[in-house]
């Protein structure tokens, strides 16, 4: 089977949503609570969901934690949150899903990683486990593989046939193709098992930028499963945010990956949900997806003296990611809503002009006034102390006058 990057995929349904076949690229995330206590990790797939995470997956290790899986959907269903929910096994996967069936019935998709499935002959007995219990409660199924657990029997097969050829490829050659066939030998085990194709997504996760493009285009050029792309261990703080958006950015170019993780260390006691806004962002800067309205601000100069500007673009930023959940339910394309939030009026009246709305503030020297913009003609200049909150209330007037209401279902 042969696949061109960029072309429609084969896809399905996880739950109400739809991976691939052309469907828009899908946000998801994971939960780091402990599955067993079912109150913390629907709590927190609850508020990756609000944060727009269109699938959350969630680690099954334990028999404790397969039993905690049904809570956790009744829990998130008594909560209004259909989310569908990703079972992430390793090791003991096929053992938990039959002792469990509420929980394989509960779960929306298995991830399972093809390198962590079992030891010797068990390994094959195990993955086809997996997949008849996938069959048999019809849903789909992630093979994830991960080069820090990559399947070592096949990888030291591929070193020994590597061996053998006048020109052996280097180890950086060997690894990626070693992850490609990993995914597709066990897609296509997969399939003789009696897995529909169109119910099987693939990813191939490196920490290595450079290797996560080499073996996606790989992947995508010699098959068509719907891709799950994601920069394995990205990291904490910003260099987990651009290493995950140099990667992902090339291939969703490239029109490879059908959903998507950033999968970033929080900070201790920082929020899960900041992976989602990454995952968003990269997709909407892309122009892929509309989820939230976009602040353009600029960065400051020597002709800004205070921070202002730059504490009113963070809370103008706030603001309309806190009022989107609302204006979702009621107004159609609110969240291709542009505004811009200036320092001073070199570039402030045009870049505000060029935004749905946009915000001149005073630099040094110029009068404190600061005009606003709607789709580029000047509505209004404001003053004083209480900019901010007037400025929000434009917002709000501009989404309800401007974004058709959707009618009731
Ligand atoms: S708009 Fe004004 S304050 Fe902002 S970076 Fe440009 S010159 Fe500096």
């Amino acid at each position: 089977m042969t696949a061109v990057a960029g072309h429609v995929r084969r896809g399905c349904l996880i739950g109400q949503v739809r991976i691939g076949g052309g469907a828009p690229v899908v946000v998801q995330s994971m939960t780091n609570t402990d599955t067993a206590d079912y109150l913390a990790t629907a709590m927190q797939c609850a508020e990756l969901a609000r944060a727009g995470s269109e699938l959350v997956r969630i680690t099954v290790n334990t028999p404790e934690a397969a039993a905690a899986v049904p809570k956790i959907r009744e829990h998130l269903d008594r909560m209004n949150c259909d989310v569908p929910l990703i079972g992430d096994f390793h090791y003991n996967g096929h053992r938990l899903l039959s002792d469990e069936p509420a929980c394989a019935a509960a779960l929306a998709k298995y991830r399972i990683n093809p390198g962590n499935v079992g030891f010797g002959r068990k390994k094959d007995e195990q993955f086809a486990q997996m997949v008849e219990l996938a069959c048999r409660h019809d849903k789909p199924v992630r093979i994830g593989v991960n080069w820090g657990s990559l399947d070592q029997d096949l990888l030291a097969r591929i070193m020994d046939e590597n061996s053998r050829r006048p020109q052996p490829f280097d180890s950086t050659e060997i690894m990626r193709h070693a992850m490609v066939t990993s995914a597709l030998e066990s897609a296509a085990k997969a399939e003789e098992v009696g897995l529909a194709g169109e119910k099987i997504i693939l990813s191939c996760k490196v920490s290595s930028v450079q290797d996560l493009i080499a073996i996606y285009r790989e992947l995508a050029r010699r098959a068509d499963y719907a891709l799950h792309l994601g920069l394995t261990e990205a990291g904490m703080g910003s260099k987990g945010i651009v290493a995950s958006t140099a990667a992902l950015a090339v291939l969703l170019q490239e029109g490879i990956g059908d959903t998507i993780r950033v999968s970033l260390t929080p900070e201790p006691g920082g929020s899960r949900t900041q992976e989602v806004i990454v995952a968003q962002e990269i997709l909407q800067t892309m122009g892929l997806r509309a989820f939230t309205p976009m602040v353009a601000a600029c960065p400051g100069c020597g002709r800004t003296t205070s921070t202002f500007f730059q504490e009113l673009a963070g809370e103008v930023q706030d603001f309309v990611r806190a009022r989107m959940p609302e204006w979702k339910l009621h107004y159609d394309g609110a969240e291709n809503m542009t505004l811009a939030v200036m320092g001073c009026i070199v570039n402030g009246p045009g870049e505000s002009k060029h935004a749905n709305i946009g915000i001149s503030l005073p630099g040094t020297g110029e009068a404190p006034s600061a005009p606003v913009y709607e789709d580029g003609v000047k509505t209004v200049t404001l003053k004083g102390d209480h900019i901010a909150a007037e400025f929000k209330d434009i917002i709000e007037r501009y989404v309800r006058r401007t974004y058709k209401k959707k009618l009731p279902a």
